[in-house]
């Protein structure tokens, strides 16, 4: 083989070689956008220790309504109320007046709980919650018997529930992208929308997106 036939075989291999590595990690994006919307603060107390994300109640997808950043602290008394320290949570006193309604929602639920100590209750008084975020905030409470109501059931009529997985029985456009769900996807691990029951939510290709119960097959 002669010097150039050489040089054109390795150009031609070269320029076959295309690696396409798409690499979608949702979880890191959104912690990344919380980290900026906090200044790499815990949006309750404002410290800096061991930040993660928290999705509120009910609500159980990760994004930037329905999560926010807090830290190891906080974290651990939202999750057991037994460990609750009521003078932690004075911070509230500066982070329920927060633009972000995922803040409302968990400074009014603390505010309730440690309602016995008075100065909690004062700080509720003076709470002002839209209509929409005062009905999230209730949630899981209150409202709990409301939404079981919600009954999300695939193309068979069979039920959904929050964790199964689906399969896809057509081919579906994503929304906002040239990329397409194809028929036969397995979607694990499902979330179900808590307002609307012919809506579910699940992973494609690492990219959160919705989906209609009726274009799915409980697996
Ligand atoms: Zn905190």
């Amino acid at each position: 083989m002669g010097n150039s036939a050489r040089r054109f075989l390795i150009s031609f291999t070269l320029s076959n070689i295309t690696l396409t590595l798409h690499f979608f990690n949702t979880k890191t994006m959104i912690q990344e956008k919380l980290q900026e919307r906090s200044n790499n603060q815990c949006e309750l107390c404002s410290s800096t220790n061991n930040l993660s994300v928290y999705t509120v109640p009910p609500r159980d997808s990760e994004s930037e309504e329905n999560s926010i950043l807090i830290c190891e602290t906080c974290n651990t008394q939202l999750n057991d109320e037994s460990k609750v320290e009521p003078n932690h949570w004075r911070c509230l006193n500066d982070s329920m007046w927060s633009e972000v309604a995922a803040v409302k929602v968990v400074a009014w639920r603390m505010l309730n709980q440690l309602r016995g100590e008075g100065w909690p209750a004062d700080l509720i008084d003076m709470m002002y919650l839209e209509d929409e975020t005062l009905a999230w905030a209730k949630e899981g409470s209150a409202t709990e018997d409301e939404e079981e109501k919600i009954i999300h059931k695939d193309s068979n009529g069979v039920v959904l529930e929050s964790g199964d997985t689906v399969v896809l029985i057509k081919d579906l456009p994503v929304k906002g992208s040239s990329m397409v769900a194809k028929r036969g996807t397995a979607v694990r691990r499902i979330s179900l929308d808590h307002e609307n029951a012919n809506h579910i939510e699940g992973k494609v290709d690492g990219q959160q997106i919705v989906i209609l119960t009726q274009f799915v097959k409980k697996s």
